[in-house]
């Protein structure tokens, strides 16, 4: 849990717990995994505990709440960035119920909840034909298969808002008539020392889908690799992106978050005042 969050798209991030399991590609090189080992905890897999929290950690977001009464911009909670809160396990039940009560109790707060299995949704949130306005429901697409898997699922659940996060982005990806279903594109590269490098074409093409259906698009960051024009090669070292782009390792500060010369910072326009 963090206030100030340093991710760019939110304001705080909350984890109801720490420990997962990987579920698929865009999972191989997972942060949180790192972190938690780093910080020793052994929170990762199948036969893992999880790692859950004292009262103090659950108050925190009820502070944010009475912070935010009648503030211009509804902070953003970014919920969860160590978990998946729709991992299916009865252990988490106790820990989840809370959460969906604060989420319930923090009506000046807009609860990011991100995850990779949008199939349990249904069975796992306690909403169903009404969700709270608060709540921001999200899946990651990291190429076309797991686009093809996870969004026909997002789309049955009548979330306030519904986004994507395209990162790491790994394939290009074609999201068709799905787009419009969905109120809000994040996408990025991949940092961290196994990380693997992105088409710029993939993202420019997510951002032309966008654009065509008047969807918000939010470019996070190139993460560590970044497209090579006009910087020395000698100092850094290269690869070709799949689609024949050169890319250089300029490390995730330097390599920005500029995609053609624009910040794309854009929100879901249901939720921007
Ligand atoms: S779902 Fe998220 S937290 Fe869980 S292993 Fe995958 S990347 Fe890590």
């Amino acid at each position: 849990m963090a206030k100030n969050s340093k991710i760019e798209w939110t304001t705080h991030t909350f984890n109801p717990w720490w420990g997962c399991l990987k579920v698929s590609p865009a999972c191989k090189h997972c942060y949180a995994e790192s972190w938690a080992k780093r910080t020793g905890h052994d929170i990762w897999g199948v036969n893992a505990e999880r790692r859950f929290f004292g009262d103090k950690h659950w108050s925190e977001p009820l502070k944010w709440n009475a912070d935010a009464a009648g503030a211009e911009i509804r902070p953003r909670v970014f919920c969860a960035s160590m978990a998946d809160v729709f991992e299916d396990r009865r252990d988490l039940d106790t820990a989840r119920d809370r959460l969906w009560s604060l989420i319930e109790g923090t009506p000046n707060l807009d609860w990011l909840l991100l995850t990779k299995r949008p199939e349990m949704v249904s069975a796992l949130a306690p909403w169903k034909e009404k969700w709270p306005e608060n709540v921001w429901l999200g899946t990651t697409v990291e190429n076309q298969t797991w686009a093809d898997e996870r969004l026909p699922k997002l789309a049955e659940i009548p979330a306030a808002v519904r986004f994507i996060s395209a990162e790491p982005l790994l394939g290009p990806l074609d999201l068709g008539n799905w787009i419009s279903t969905i109120d809000w594109v994040i996408t990025g590269g991949e940092s961290g020392p196994k990380a693997r490098p992105s088409s710029p074409s993939w993202f420019r093409d997510l951002m032309n889908q966008c654009m065509a259906a008047d969807v918000s698009f939010h470019f996070k960051q190139w993460g560590d690799w970044a497209p090579g024009q006009g910087i020395s090669l000698a100092k850094v070292r290269s690869a070709l992106a799949e689609d024949g782009t050169t890319m250089l390792r300029l490390g995730k500060k330097v390599a920005g978050r500029t995609l053609d010369g624009t910040i794309w910072d854009g929100l879901p326009r249901a939720r921007t005042a």
